[in-house]
């Protein structure tokens, strides 16, 4: 057997294909601790799936905990420092778009293996790659929806889709944020409407930073669902190896609405009816993640092996707890680990460990890469920092396939990549309005703090080498 991987490994020759599909749900931001309660308690039976017939744990994170950053890594199975998405945006205050990426991402390397690749939602991913498959791109996953999802924008824009023409197939799927009445229906099924603030008046007006948190989750939710119908249609309709989709929405209600999940970790008193109101957003936004990845499930084929992930935890932000007016009171600066559960035909059924101090660590955000491709039955790139010692998120691999079927290594091809080039703006002041977006969540842009950004990343990389 190691003989054949041997000679699999040092010739040209395609690699056979893969014993099952594999399907990479991204979900931003879901805390294990909670994932655990809502599991325990009835209200996440998809989830629940992944410890019933495989494994659900935790996976460790990086810092800095920025999404383009983080997920960028996920897809490359490479350092920031090598991927070169350091920030939320360049030295211009660019927002870092695909061709500014240094490296080969799964869908590269997949669609080159010769593999079939459908990909959805993912970040940074505009203007969308040629590649074997399709491909839904978006400029900056969370911001994006009310930036550019405006059907005057889609008409207009080029790039979103791989192949262009996927575009006109899936535009009825999507669900835009200027359909005003639409997104608040979508809403208000899903998360109860916030009462008066002041219940002796007809007004329904909340104030403005619980109004911009509702705004925020509406886009969200818009976003996943949008993501979510054309991962389906994309799945019924065209085939593939690998899938990956992106979904935002549990990010977004932990950093607006964790003042009101846990009260009791601030120090003021929250205001009624909102207490009463919003108390129950995050548990709704991650029962209706988990009712979306049930959509995603019932699409693909029995055989698929399936990894789902968030890319960190989440927790109630120090720097909020005395602000009463914070728009922001969740927070992941230091990143705490998120989750990461497999289930499919190669996957070991080890069942719920999510709340095993020791046993439920399953791996990095750097082993997702390696797993995918090992899952492929693909060489994985020596270089990759991951395979400096074991990976540890192998464990989830049934352990007669694993014996079975060998890592093979291959060389360093990155230097056959693509150059980089200079983020492209989609049109003209997107950046301003991305920069808004973002400052609105509670993030600091600028060259400051992109530096800053830059600076943990090397000392993270200093570490790693020693
Ligand atoms: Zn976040």
């Amino acid at each position: 057997m190691l003989g054949l991987l041997g000679v699999f490994s040092c010739t040209e020759a395609k690699p056979a294909p893969p014993a099952a599909p594999v399907v990479v749900i991204g979900i931003d931001g879901l805390e294990p601790a909670l994932i655990a309660e809502l599991i325990d308690a009835g209200r996440l039976p998809n989830l629940a799936k992944f410890a019933e017939r495989g494994v659900l744990g935790r996976l460790a994170s990086m810092i800095p905990t920025y999404s383009p950053v983080i997920w960028t890594s996920i897809a490359t199975g490479q350092a920031p420092s090598e991927h070169g998405i350091t920030f939320f945006h360049d030295e211009g205050n660019r927002p870092y778009t695909s061709n500014t990426r240094k490296v080969p991402a799964l869908w590269n390397i997949v669609s080159d293996a010769g593999l079939k690749v459908n990909c959805v939602g993912w970040w940074n991913t505009w203007p969308a790659e040629s590649i074997n498959g399709k491909m839904l791109s978006t400029y900056a996953a969370q911001a994006q929806a009310s930036v550019i999802w405006k059907p005057g924008v889609w008409e207009e824009l080029e790039g979103l889709t791989w192949p262009p023409t996927l575009m006109d197939e899936i535009q009825s799927e999507m669900i835009f944020v200027s359909d005003a009445e639409r997104v608040r229906d979508l809403l208000w099924s899903r998360f109860p409407e916030p009462r008066d603030q002041d219940p002796t008046t007809e007004q329904r007006d909340l104030d403005p930073v619980m109004t911009k948190s509702v705004t925020d989750l509406g886009w969200s939710l818009s976003a996943d669902l949008s993501n979510t119908a054309v991962a389906v249609y994309l799945q019924g309709k065209y085939s593939a190896d690998l899938s990956m989709i992106y979904l935002s929405m549990p990010d977004v209600a932990g950093h607006r609405f964790w003042s009101y999940h846990e009260p009791e970790a601030f120090h003021f008193e929250l205001r009624e009816p909102a207490k009463a109101d919003f108390a129950e957003y995050i548990r709704l936004a991650y029962v209706e993640a988990d009712r979306q990845l049930g959509e995603l499930l019932a699409s693909l084929p029995a055989n698929a092996n399936v990894l789902v992930l968030s890319d960190h935890g989440m927790h109630a932000w120090e720097e909020s707890i005395d602000d009463p007016e914070a728009g922001t009171t969740g927070h992941h600066p230091a990143g705490p680990p998120g989750i990461f559960g497999a289930m499919g035909p190669q996957i070991s059924a080890r069942g719920n460990l999510l709340s095993d101090a020791t046993k439920g660590r399953l791996g990095n955000v750097l082993e997702v890469a390696p797993l995918v491709l090992r899952l492929l039955g693909l060489p994985l790139p020596e270089h990759w920092p991951a395979l400096r010692g074991a990976v540890e998120l192998d464990q989830v691999l049934d352990e007669s396939w694993r014996r079975a079927n060998a890592a093979v290594r291959a060389p360093n091809t990155d230097g056959d990549f693509r150059p980089a080039t200079p983020a492209r703006l989609p049109r003209e002041n997107l950046d301003e309005d991305f920069r808004q977006s973002f400052s609105a969540l509670g993030y600091t842009l600028g060259d400051e703090a992109r530096e800053e950004s830059e600076k943990a990343i090397e000392e993270q990389s200093g570490e790693a080498d020693d």
